[in-house]
């Protein structure tokens, strides 16, 4: 069989993997997503969906300038990709209340509390916005633009969307390895050889398998989370609340998100009962009644952690045309547009933000363990 030609390679189509395969053949560049199952449906789909640039970082120098500007470009792309596709990814306006339980708390709080697009609520505005709060709650930090959406919708519409645009999208397809022949790379798999100018791994926690086979000692830490959801048949959530990194996400069809767990380093997908348990306590702390609610499905999925927080997101150190794109734990869907529109610039040649370039590069692992 002949091995089918592109400018890109993307191996892997999550959330990642299919912004990059958007932005790129956006550009007229020749794409395809090599996909070992469906896409999205790994980590991707169980994420809860939350756009929290706001509610996610507690230092403001690289991570929150990009995942800000991530969240920005959401704003842009949920027009975009639903006149493209007719696909609607479900961005929720509202927010999120960040919940404070004693001033201690509200002292953590400080260095959001004084950025301008967040709002201090006391407990009677927190319950204005959430009359289910509990009584303990004291107030919340009111993030208006850490907004939510459906990530599986969002990662199909964007492979879709890039579809449109020209790319080549192959389902249950695994890459075996990856090689480089002259100027070339060649993409093995059990459906035959791709060959392409660039490749770019975005295989979320199973990168690992890749990074060694490349000559890389990095590794990404799976960090599972289990959740489980709800119907509610009661006055509908408008806002998403947070406390302790556990949360309830509101879903159009009045389905609560109810998450989630971070067990680390354990590779098993299917969620536990002590977790679910754990994920039902913490939210009957922040709204007691979902205690009556009826379940509708629970699972878990695996967070592709790095050692230091930041994803990689950059070329191989020594083989040019070969490109990383993982790492990017509990906000892959959040960063997406950003790495999706970063990964383009390196591969067209646009420049990047230095900080970023620096802050993500592959080889700082190596600089930092020598
Ligand atoms: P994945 O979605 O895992 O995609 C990687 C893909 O690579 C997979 O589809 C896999 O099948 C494929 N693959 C692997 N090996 C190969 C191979 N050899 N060949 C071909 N394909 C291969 N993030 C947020 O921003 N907001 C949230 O609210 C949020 N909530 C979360 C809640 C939970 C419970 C979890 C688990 C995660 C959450 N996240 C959230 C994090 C987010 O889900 C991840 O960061 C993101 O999905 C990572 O995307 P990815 O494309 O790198 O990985």
């Amino acid at each position: 069989m002949e091995s089918k030609q592109f400018d890109v390679v993307i191996v892997g189509g999550g959330i990642i993997g299919s912004s990059i395969a958007y932005y790129l053949a956006k550009e007229n560049r020749k794409v395809a997503i090599l996909e070992a199952d469906k896409i999205g449906g790994k980590s991707t789909s169980a994420a809860a969906g939350m756009l929290g640039a706001h509610s996610e970082y507690k230092e403001f120098k690289h991570l929150y300038p990009f995942a800000r500007s991530s969240q920005l470009l959401y704003k842009q792309l949920y027009e975009e990709i639903r006149e493209l596709t007719a696909i609607d990814f479900e961005k929720r306006n509202g927010g999120l209340l960040k919940l404070v339980y004693s001033e201690n708390e509200k002292k953590e709080l400080e260095s959001i509390l004084s950025l301008s697009s967040v709002e201090w609520l006391d407990n009677k505005e927190a319950r204005k916005r959430v009359p289910q709060l509990s009584k303990e709650v004291m107030g919340a930090a009111y993030l208006q633009e850490d907004v939510h959406i459906t990530p599986l919708i969002a990662c199909n519409s964007l492979s879709k969307g890039a579809q449109l645009f020209g790319a080549e999208i192959y389902e249950y397809t695994r890459v075996l390895a990856v090689s480089k022949t002259g100027m070339e790379y060649s993409i093995k798999t059990a459906q035959g050889t791709f060959l392409a100018k660039n490749v770019v791994i975005a295989s979320g926690v199973w990168s690992n398998y890749f990074f060694q086979q490349l000559g890389l000692s990095h590794e990404i830490i799976p960090v599972k989370g289990e959740c489980v959801a709800a119907i509610n048949e009661g006055a509908p959530l408008r806002y998403a609340v947070f406390h302790d990194q556990f949360y309830i996400v509101p879903r159009n069809n009045n389905e609560l998100i109810i998450g989630a767990t971070k067990k680390w380093n354990d590779w098993s997908e299917n969620p536990s009962l002590d977790g679910l348990e754990e994920v039902i306590q913490k939210a009957k702390k922040m709204i007691p009644e979902v205690g009556e609610m009826k379940w509708t499905r629970a699972w878990a999925g695996l967070r592709p952690q790095t050692y230091d927080g930041h994803p990689y997101i950059g070329e191989h150190p020594e083989m040019k045309g070969l490109y990383f794109a993982t790492g990017h734990q509990r906000n892959g869907i959040l960063l997406a547009p950003a790495t999706g529109k970063m990964i383009r610039d390196l591969i067209i040649g646009t420049p990047v933000e230095k900080e970023w370039l620096d802050a993500f590069k592959v080889e700082r692992n190596i600089f930092a363990y020598g």
